[in-house]
């Protein structure tokens, strides 16, 4: 296996041209050296792009812009995610130990496509795109929800390369929150996760908007919208917020595997999905 490190992004796009299929992006290897230890995959050249500096850092003109690279431990110390985006440094903030947090870039969570990715989550609740660049094709972007396809599956060709993530500008009176259940606090992908953003209404009575996305309980992160469309017009007390979770988890299609049963899923995503939307709705109230 052949390893080549691209110090600037025309340069791996040529990489990416010349070699196809046959290449895979390194970036900070937190998932793929496993999988290349494991013999899951087998490329014959590894493009690594961890020293690209342009596709690294966070920037706001209107949407929030997200390089590439930047890494879970940049976002979750953020000042700029802390206005308004709270729920990605959350699950950013969670994704395995310290060290994994220094090297996993954003845009390998999103590559990976694990269907229990943190990150992804968050990023559907603030309607993210992705944006995509080719040698021969040049730039694409395409929400998130459609990038994503399937289990470890998304619509990149291979010759692409994701240079950044946009997330929409937060209304007012908005706030987002993401809660996860793992078997422990550290080191563990969720066993369900989920995000959510409340927008209340002026007098800060009735949910104006509601976003829901999950994880882990499904091949792909998704927003959950029968339960967004039931919570719009209503109050966010004690009543609503059990029957949006009654609704969200009938909804759902868990599995077992080794970490949780799919009836352990189910019942845990009520509950998740109550905290978030108490702990959205305390944010709207302590910001405006
Ligand atoms: C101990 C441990 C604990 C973990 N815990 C969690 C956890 O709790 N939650 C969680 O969500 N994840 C967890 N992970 C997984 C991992 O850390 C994240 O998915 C991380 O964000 C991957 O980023 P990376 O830069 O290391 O990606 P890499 O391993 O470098 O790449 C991952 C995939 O994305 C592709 N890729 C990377 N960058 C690009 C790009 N710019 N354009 C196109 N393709 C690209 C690669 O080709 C590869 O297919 C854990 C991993 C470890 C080792």
């Amino acid at each position: 296996m052949e390893f080549l490190s691209a110090r600037s992004v025309e340069e791996a796009l040529q990489l990416l041209r010349a070699h196809g299929e046959a290449a895979s992006i390194l970036a900070g290897g937190s998932d793929l050296m496993i999988q290349l230890a494991r013999g899951e995959v087998h490329p014959a050249l590894l493009v690594h792009i961890e020293g690209i500096a342009e596709l690294s850092g966070i920037a706001q003109h209107g949407n929030l812009t997200i390089g590439a690279l930047t890494t879970h431990r940049q976002l979750a110390t953020s000042a700029r995610l802390a206005c308004g985006y709270l729920a990605l440094q959350e699950s950013a903030a969670s994704v395995g130990s310290r060290q994994t947090q220094e090297v996993g870039t954003l845009a390998g969570n999103i590559c990976n496509a694990s269907p229990a990715a943190d990150t992804l989550a968050p990023l559907l609740v603030h309607a993210a795109t992705v944006t995509l660049v080719s040698d021969a094709r040049g730039e694409r972007t395409l929400p998130l929800q459609d990038f994503l396809r399937g289990r470890r599956t998304t619509a990149r060709q291979g010759d692409e390369l994701l240079t950044r993530i946009e997330l929409e500008r937060v209304p007012a009176r908005t706030a987002d929150a993401y809660c996860k259940v793992g078997r422990r606090s550290a080191m563990e992908v969720a066993i369900a996760g989920l995000a959510a953003r409340l927008t209340l209404s002026d007098d800060g009575q009735y949910i104006a908007e509601a976003r829901i996305a999950t994880c882990a309980v499904g091949p792909v992160p998704c927003r959950a919208t029968s339960t967004e469309e039931f919570l719009k017009g209503r109050r966010p007390d004690e009543r609503t917020l059990r029957e949006a979770g009654a609704l969200l988890a009938a909804g759902i299609a868990p599995i077992d595997d080794t970490r949780a049963t799919a009836r352990y899923r189910r019942s845990v995503m009520e509950g998740l999905l109550g905290r978030a939307l108490r702990i959205c709705t305390a944010r709207v109230s302590i910001t405006t």
